[in-house]
């Protein structure tokens, strides 16, 4: 595989970044997610905005425009013959001299941008869609600005890693008795025609894939509820679902081993799914 990083494309196995990055020792350092389908990006613009929202809110200098980084996302995809996957981008506050607490001077340590591409034939017509997924519920431990997207993914990680001790697939995070989001997603159920999901905030991640759900939502006469929820109005739901640039509209069958709807995925969030997938493929770039 082909990989970028600062300015040139590579062999990933010739692919360097300084032992003194910020983002290796401080997890100073953020990153996107954007999928392709049929060789083309998934809502690209709403990534590269959110990318310079979380390098602004973080004081971090650019590594180049939105337009450049577009030009990489597609010569990636090209090189690697991309036609169902992902491109991770990740940018970092660079490498200075030594290890320091204080932000090095942008004038003299330039930002890190590292972009990759991930392979996944099936992705549109995961057949894990069809089943759906069982989630449990943890505690939110993560600090207080989740609306930044930084690479500081460990308890995420361990979160996944208690759902699958668990037997489950992914876990839901919980904060004052409210559901904040899921490791690597955002949480939704849906009751009668109603969708609710937690409003926006610095407690959660801006979905790039919930704002167009929510949308889509809306134009086919859904109704939308922006507001806090607990496991049990969960459990107590018709269906379930989490979105994502990697799942697109997944849907939960299982709340912390309470069933939804039989246990199979029910009919909205399985066609919320194909208008996601349908009207995004249309504006894909
Ligand atoms: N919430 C968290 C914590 C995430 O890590 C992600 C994606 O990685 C999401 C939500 C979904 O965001 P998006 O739809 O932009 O992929």
């Amino acid at each position: 595989r082909t990989v970028y990083v600062n300015g040139d494309y590579l062999p990933e196995t010739e692919a360097k970044v300084s032992i003194f990055d910020r983002a290796f020792l401080m997890a100073d350092g953020v990153y996107e997610v954007t999928s392709v389908l049929g060789g083309k990006l998934i809502d690209f613009e709403g990534h590269a905005k959110r990318l310079q929202r979380s390098l602004d809110e973080l004081d971090m200098p650019s590594p180049c425009t939105m337009d450049e980084l577009l030009e990489i996302h597609r010569e990636l995809v090209k090189i690697n013959e991309i036609d169902e996957g992902m491109v991770y981008l990740q940018v970092t506050r660079g490498a200075p001299d030594d290890r320091d607490f204080v932000f090095p001077d942008p004038e003299l340590v330039k930002p890190t941008l590292v972009l990759f591409t991930q392979n996944k034939p099936g992705l549109a017509d995961n057949p894990v869609a069809k089943k759906g997924i069982k989630v449990i519920s943890i505690e939110d431990v993560r600090w207080g600005r989740r609306d930044i997207k930084t690479v500081q993914l460990l308890y995420p990680s361990m979160g996944k890693m208690m759902a699958k001790k668990a037997g489950a697939d992914d876990a839901w995070m919980v904060e004052d008795g409210f559901v904040t989001e899921g490791t690597s997603n955002n949480a939704y159920f849906i009751k009668g025609n109603k969708i609710v999901t937690r409003a926006l905030s610095n407690d959660i991640l801006h979905g790039i894939t919930r704002a167009a759900v929510l949308r889509f939502a809306k134009e086919s006469q859904m109704e939308v509820e922006e507001r806090n929820f607990t496991i049990e109005e969960a459990q107590q739901a018709d269906e379930a679902f989490i979105t994502s640039a990697s799942t697109f509209v997944m849907p939960v069958v299982e709340i912390d081993g309470v069933s939804l709807g039989g246990g199979v995925p029910g009919p909205r969030a399985a066609r919320l799914r194909e208008i996601y997938l349908e009207e995004s493929r249309k504006v894909a770039v």
